[in-house]
């Protein structure tokens, strides 16, 4: 039985059996993995406060021959995002995990995909505010992918977005307002600037960046159409989320 050792993230877990559970991880070198954490419901288990979603760690596991699962050894954490976090970060713990699932083929490595959800970890310890935070993962996220639209020019008729972009209600280019039919998705000037500095910034960077609320619910509804367009759903954690914010 092969032995691995990665620095992974965890993501998810399941219950399973009586005691134990199944975890979910994206690994650094190895892409995303299931495995069976022997005992890890049980009150002294070494698993104890290891298997939290968005904790980095490092994880050694097993292989087994034909077999999907493996088996976890250890989980030790380096970071753990609720460290330093604010309550209503909390919610985005499980939505941003959730978004790395969802994106992550098994077991095919992605340095980049890791890289981000690792710094998501370390901003989320160091307090960084959550909406903007969350606002700037989906960006990147969709970037990684290559489906974000270009923020360069009007798909229509190549001018420079200088006075806000809409995406239409059937395509994903961003157009100008005058090229814009009716019924699109609006993104002002200044959802367009938190955009364009976030495609240059560090998420630690992110408390520097101003983005005001109408700013930030266009680009909460933008990226949600986009989001859905890829993975074909809409995720539950974000779900959860909103109704958090319509009953506040
Ligand atoms: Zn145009």
């Amino acid at each position: 039985m092969p032995v691995y050792t990665s620095e992974a993230l965890i993501l998810r877990t399941y219950k399973l059996g009586e005691a134990d559970r199944i975890v979910v991880f994206l690994t650094r070198d190895r892409g995303k993995k299931r495995g069976v954490a022997k005992g890890a419901r049980r009150v002294r288990s070494r698993f104890v406060g290891a298997l939290e979603p968005m904790t980095r760690a490092g994880v050694a596991y097993y292989e087994r021959e034909q077999r999907d699962l493996v088996r976890i050894n250890y989980v030790e954490p380096t970071r753990s995002p609720l460290s330093g976090a604010a309550s209503e970060a909390l919610g985005h713990v499980g939505y941003f995990a959730e978004l790395i699932d969802e994106w992550a083929p098994d077991a095919h490595a992605d340095e980049r995909l890791y890289r981000l959800g690792s710094a998501m970890t370390d901003a989320i310890a160091a307090g960084v505010p959550v909406d903007p935070l969350a606002r700037y993962f989906e960006y990147w996220l969709l970037r990684l992918q290559g489906v974000y639209p270009s923020l360069a020019s009007c798909g229509g008729c190549a001018e420079a977005l200088v006075s806000g972009a809409v995406l239409p209600p059937r395509d994903d280019v961003f157009l100008c307002r005058t090229c814009a039919p009716a019924g699109g998705t609006m993104v002002s000037v200044d959802a367009l600037k938190f955009l364009k500095a976030a495609g240059a910034t560090a998420p630690e960077g992110l408390a520097a960046l101003p983005l005001q609320s109408r700013a930030a619910r266009e680009l909460e509804a933008l990226h949600r159409r986009l989001l859905h367009v890829h993975l074909e759903k809409e995720l539950k954690s974000a779900r959860v989320l909103r109704e958090m914010r319509h009953a506040r």
